[in-house]
């Protein structure tokens, strides 16, 4: 595959440049998290889109290149639930082929991804593997998944993505209070030396289907006290400019934990993310009202340079950060489902 023709790197309103894309491959998921897809939103009822109105894996491959382009290094595969959508390791395959684009990783709620799964999708160019787990007993998980699966089938995914030698695994789990705050010390246990960095991340009031109140936030903070007096941790310095999770590690040498403050410890002003949704919409924000319709722009005959000044345009006239501002009107302003753009 050619390599897309280099425009000097460019910035965004507040000076961020862009680094990762997140490309939602899907709309669909085989679990109704109650923080995300709740079936009262998302019941038998719920019209998911066709396929035709989905991105081709070659829509996508031309998007991606467009964005590498224009600074692009990293992109993530989500949904929805990205193993529903069927031969993704095509996908995978023809992002590795572009030149630029040196990291590719997957979140995925682990299910699906079975021994074979697990080895096309290495063999293909995945480098690292997300996986949700938000509880490590049945009760709770089944509380959280609204589907009935056991926790025994995520952490089947988990141990075949671990043997598959991806370059990282790493697990996690979301914490909302009165659902699953009793789950962090046996899931932060459980992990302890296995050589899986176990991520919490703090319930966010992304869409507007998942009634998301600021009471119901585990904060950072909180989640540091509980572990540390389990088991003392101590901070580690960011592996890099911008990463999400603050970084922990057990001082007996049990290895690290990171923690994703988006909500008391908002990080917006490194936010160097965009998002492509399924049906091909760019958000320069997890809690954007509406995307930029690049679908229409480029069946509509858009020419490779098009794609190019539009992409740098949209970026350079962002000044997104949602998160530093946010209020309680703000929290009830209406804002794109995560199921759509893939957290
Ligand atoms: N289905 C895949 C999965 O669950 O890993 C990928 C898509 S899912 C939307 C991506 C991540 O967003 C998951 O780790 C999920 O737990 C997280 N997530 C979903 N809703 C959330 C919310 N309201 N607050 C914080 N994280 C959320
Ligand atoms: Fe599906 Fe992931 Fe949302 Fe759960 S968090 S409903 S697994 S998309
Ligand atoms: Fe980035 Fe928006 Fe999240 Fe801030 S709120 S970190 S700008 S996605």
């Amino acid at each position: 595959m050619d390599t897309p023709s280099t425009t000097a790197a460019i910035t965004d309103g507040l000076n961020r440049p862009i680094h990762d894309l997140r490309v939602s491959v899907t709309d669909r998921c085989n679990f109704r998290c109650v923080y995300c897809m709740p079936k009262e939103k998302f019941g038998k009822g719920y019209q998911f889109l066709a396929k035709k109105e989905l991105l081709s894996f070659e829509e996508i491959i031309r998007i991606v290149k467009a964005f590498s382009a224009i600074g692009v290094r990293k992109i993530r595969l989500t949904g929805g639930e990205p193993l529903v959508r069927s031969e993704l390791e095509k996908l995978v395959e023809q992002i590795a082929s572009i030149d630029l684009i040196d990291d590719i990783s997957l979140t995925t709620n682990g299910v699906l991804l079975t021994e074979k799964r697990a080895r096309s999708l290495r063999d293909a160019g995945l480098g690292r593997v997300n996986i949700s787990l938000d509880a490590l007993d049945d009760k709770t998980f089944m509380a959280v998944n609204d589907v009935g699966v056991p926790v025994q089938k995520v952490l089947d995914g988990i141990s075949v993505a671990a043997a598959a030698g991806f370059d990282s695994v790493k697990v996690n789990m979301v914490v909302k209070r009165g659902l699953n705050e009793h789950s962090i010390l046996p899931m932060a246990e459980y992990f302890h030396g296995s050589g899986q960095i176990l991520r919490f991340i703090e319930f966010m009031d992304v869409g507007n289907t998942n009634s998301w109140k600021n009471s119901e936030v585990i904060t950072a903070a909180e989640i540091a006290e509980q572990i540390n007096r389990q088991n003392p941790i101590e901070k580690v310095p960011p592996n890099y400019r911008g990463e999400v999770a603050n970084r922990w590690r057990y001082v007996d040498g049990g290895g690290e934990i990171g923690i994703i403050a988006s909500v008391s410890e908002p990080f917006c002003g490194d936010c160097s993310r965009a998002r492509l949704s399924a049906v091909g919409k760019l958000y320069t924000c997890l809690f954007a009202a509406d995307g930029h319709d690049l679908m229409s722009l480029i069946r509509g005959g858009a020419s490779d340079a098009d794609l190019n000044e539009k992409l740098s345009a949209l970026w350079q006239r962002r000044r997104d950060r949602y998160s530093e501002t946010r209020t309680v009107e703000s929290v009830l302003r209406p804002k794109v489902e995560m199921s759509h753009i893939g957290g």
